[in-house]
């Protein structure tokens, strides 16, 4: 995969900047995956002894990591959220009463507490993977990179 994208970096000439990269995407997919800050690696996503409070900015580096102008940025991760709870959870229960390996009352019972219970604890790794999301499109975006973070509109061209 790496190697199909920078052939097609190097074609369309932008491949010389991407090699420079000092945060590869494998690195930023590593650091999704795990809750850890995009840009540094640093387990500062989220405020320390808190479950859903997301840092504004990086502790380690000063990543901005929550933009104040910018609350649309993570109704992505929700849906990603919302996604996963039906694929991970819901419909595996729901197949579970089909084929009658459990009642249909304790499939409700239980698709009424995952509705609430696996969002919850879906919750960090949503935000993570959602941030982990733009920068696997937007590396150079990183300041680690040289980018601005997620400056602007423009920083999306
Ligand atoms: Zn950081």
């Amino acid at each position: 995969m790496e190697f199909f994208l920078k052939q097609a970096l190097h074609f369309s000439g932008e491949a010389p900047f991407f090699d420079q990269m000092k945060v590869s995407r494998i690195q930023i997919v590593y650091r999704g995956l795990t809750n850890r800050c995009s840009n540094c690696g640093g387990r500062t996503l989220f405020v320390p002894n808190s479950f859903f409070k997301v840092n504004k900015e990086c502790a380690a580096c000063g990543f901005t990591i929550e933009r104040a102008n910018d609350e649309g940025f993570f109704i992505g991760s929700m849906s990603l959220n919302y996604g996963m709870t039906i694929m991970l959870y819901l419909i595996p229960v729901l197949l579970l009463a089909y084929y009658k390996v459990i009642g249909v009352s304790v499939a409700i019972a239980l698709a009424g507490m995952g509705s609430i219970g696996f969002p919850m604890l879906f919750y960090r790794s949503s935000r993570s993977w959602w941030l982990m999301n733009y920068y696997l499109l937007f590396p150079h975006h990183l300041p680690a990179n040289g980018g601005k973070g997620r400056e602007g509109e423009d920083d999306n061209v």
